[in-house]
């Protein structure tokens, strides 16, 4: 889509590090990490938000949080813990209209988000 900083990212048009690339997905750092592990992981297809999922989406989405887990694992944050948030709409402050999912550890995480 154009004028999406997430398609651009996903599809190479924005030179980025990617932590890990397939067919359906990209995982990359946070540019503003909140926490010493912050990756974010982003469907190459476009899609609004979990809101916006079809259910043709399902298997991108069990495949999204695969990868998160195996990402997490990678960078040693497996036992220790980490937490997956995906931001949607107004209220889930989601401020990127791509649906993407962050994967955040490394550090002892509030109990309660708000
Ligand atoms: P959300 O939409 O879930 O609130 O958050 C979007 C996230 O994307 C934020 O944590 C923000 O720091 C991150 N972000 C926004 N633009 C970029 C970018 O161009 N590159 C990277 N790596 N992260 C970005
Ligand atoms: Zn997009």
């Amino acid at each position: 889509m154009e004028d999406c900083i997430f398609c651009k990212i996903a599809q190479g048009q924005i030179p980025s590090t990617f932590l890990y690339e397939d067919d359906q997905v990209v995982v990359i750092n946070d540019i503003n990490p909140q926490t010493p592990v912050h990756m974010l992981v982003l469907p190459k297809k476009h899609i609004q938000s979990l809101a916006a999922a079809q259910e043709e989406d399902r298997d991108l989405l069990g495949h999204m949080l695969m990868t998160a887990k195996n990402m997490a694992r990678e960078r040693g944050v497996a036992e220790s813990g980490y937490r997956i948030i995906v931001n949607t709409g107004r209220d889930g402050a989601q401020t990127v209209q791509h649906l993407h999912m962050h994967i955040m550890g490394g550090k002892q995480l509030p109990e309660q988000m708000v």
